[in-house]
């Protein structure tokens, strides 16, 4: 972390222009000139900076390096799954024959990267369990849509309309409500018993003819195992309804229990976290849609498809909800996903599961004296605390959250699930080292101390950054993006 203000930050570019000085050469034309556009159409008052190119390579480099990122810092942003992506992951997308290649080349002429997507297809479903895979969904949320769209034209393709209710747990991602409610469904709240398990007494008040299915996640964003889903699942399909699995944090299964098999009838999974590629600035993501056999014919277009003398070729599936996103999908993102799983394995893909989900207990076991834990059971890739015991001293989750930037770390999840008060959200995912955790450990410990002996400190924090607490809600609504010459 670069602690403080820099030189190099402080100043915008606008304000180091000089007049005259500039950071590229334009080559001679080697093309005839060509007659201006009307006047009209002309600027003559663009505001550009005069820098050299050095002056603008340093600006960036350090205000880049202004924030928290995976390659630099301990990110344990609970459902989020901020762990490392091998590089060599960006240099296979980056491959010519794949990033130069057009979405509009004919198929004979991108057999290769049709193939990649083919197979990806395939190791997809296997993972899940399922029996299709559509990969043109461009984010979770996306891959969410998209499948309620299948469970709605699934339900309407058997003369079912009228099956118009979607339960969603109150611990569940504010996305499954918001694509439920956009796919037109009734949204209705199933709560979590005491164990954080789904209320099986609540679900079979709702599960009626109006019921069109279920979002669950799992694991839970409790972090928790559903020790009840396989009941779930076959008490929703008894009444004629349909399961959605919201597989975004696949790293806590992967290789140990499959979606399909435990009754799932379709999921997305989110290859941006599981599956390894940069995120948490917006983009691009990817967010398969897998599904069951009954479900196949709605999956999103297109397809890919081999045929009898072994080309690949773009399809539409015989029902499909229709085209999602242009072209095939991200196509990097489903190359870097691709490299990832072909470079690990069978036994790789098993152990990401398997560290993820030792790593989370070990800060379970490790905090749980001091930090107040509402579902008391070992959990899976992420933890939930509540910072109800700090809070007693007058120090609240958030700031116990800003003070470990001051330690380097960056701030786990807070305030989700809502059904947690004060929660903070801990997923140390698979890539950390136990030297790493023992850090954050050690920190989190001294956050409770400072607490009780100097919990202004805290109240205050973070004092390191370059900037300290930010009007975060004014950041989304009214972004301030756009330099203006003052006065
Ligand atoms: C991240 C996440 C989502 C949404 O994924 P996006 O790619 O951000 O749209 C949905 N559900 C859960 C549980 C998640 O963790």
């Amino acid at each position: 972390m670069n602690k403080g203000g820099n030189r190099n930050t402080e100043q915008l570019l606008m304000e180091r222009s000089v007049p005259g000085r500039v950071g590229t050469v334009i080559p001679v034309s080697d093309v005839p000139e060509q007659p201006m556009p009307d006047a009209s159409l002309l600027r003559t008052d663009l505001d550009l900076p005069e820098v050299s190119e050095p002056e603008v390579v340093q600006y960036f480099t350090n205000l880049s390096q202004l924030n928290f990122s995976i390659d630099t810092q301990f990110y344990p942003l609970g459902s989020c799954t901020m762990k490392y992506n091998p590089k060599v992951n960006d240099e296979m997308a980056f491959l010519p024959g794949f990033a130069n290649i057009h979405p509009m080349q004919p198929e004979e002429a991108s057999q290769g990267a049709l193939e990649l997507l083919h197979r990806l297809q395939g190791f997809l479903a296997e993972v899940t369990g399922m029996a299709g895979v559509s990969l043109a969904t461009l984010a979770g949320a996306h891959g969410e849509l998209a499948g309620v769209l299948m469970m709605r034209a699934y339900h309407r393709a058997r003369g079912e309309a009228h099956r118009t209710k979607m339960a969603i747990p109150d611990s569940a991602h504010g996305t499954n409500p918001a694509s439920a409610a956009m796919a037109g469904f009734d949204v209705v709240t199933l709560p979590s018993d005491a164990n954080g398990n789904t209320d099986l007494d609540a679900l079979h008040e709702l599960a009626g003819p109006d019921l069109a299915g279920v979002m669950i996640t799992l694991p839970s964003t409790l972090g928790l195992f559903d020790q009840d889903i396989v009941e779930v699942c076959r008490i929703v399909h008894e009444a004629g309804g349909l399961v959605y699995g919201d597989g975004a944090n696949m790293n806590a299964l992967l290789g140990r229990a499959k979606l399909g098999e435990l009754g799932f009838d379709v999921a997305h999974l989110n290859l941006h976290k599981t599956f390894s590629t940069p995120h948490g600035g917006g983009g691009p993501g990817a967010g398969p849609v897998c599904c069951a056999d009954s479900l196949t014919p709605f999956l999103a277009a297109p397809m890919v498809d081999r045929s009898d003398d072994g080309m690949f070729h773009l399809v539409h599936p015989e029902s499909t909800i229709g085209k999602i996103s242009a072209f095939h999908g991200n196509f990097g993102v489903l190359a870097r996903a691709y490299t990832y799983i072909v470079t690990l394995g069978a036994a790789g893909l098993k152990s990401i599961s398997g560290n993820a989900v030792l790593n989370a207990n070990y800060i379970l076991d490790a905090l749980k004296d001091i930090y107040y834990l509402p579902y008391d059971r070992g959990c899976m890739h992420e933890v939930v605390f509540s910072a109800d015991w700090q809070r007693e001293r007058g120090v609240s989750g958030l700031e116990v959250a800003k003070r470990l930037l001051d330690y380097g770390f960056h701030a786990p999840t807070m305030y989700f699930p809502l059904i947690v008060h004060e929660a903070l959200m801990i997923e140390p995912t698979e890539s950390e080292t136990m030297t790493t955790l023992d850090a954050f450990i050690d920190t989190m410990r001294v956050i409770d101390r400072e607490a009780s002996e100097d919990p202004d400190l805290v109240r205050n924090a973070p004092h390191t950054t370059p900037v300290s607490r930010l009007d975060e809600a004014g950041a989304a609504r009214r972004p301030n993006l756009r330099w203006r010459r003052p006065g």
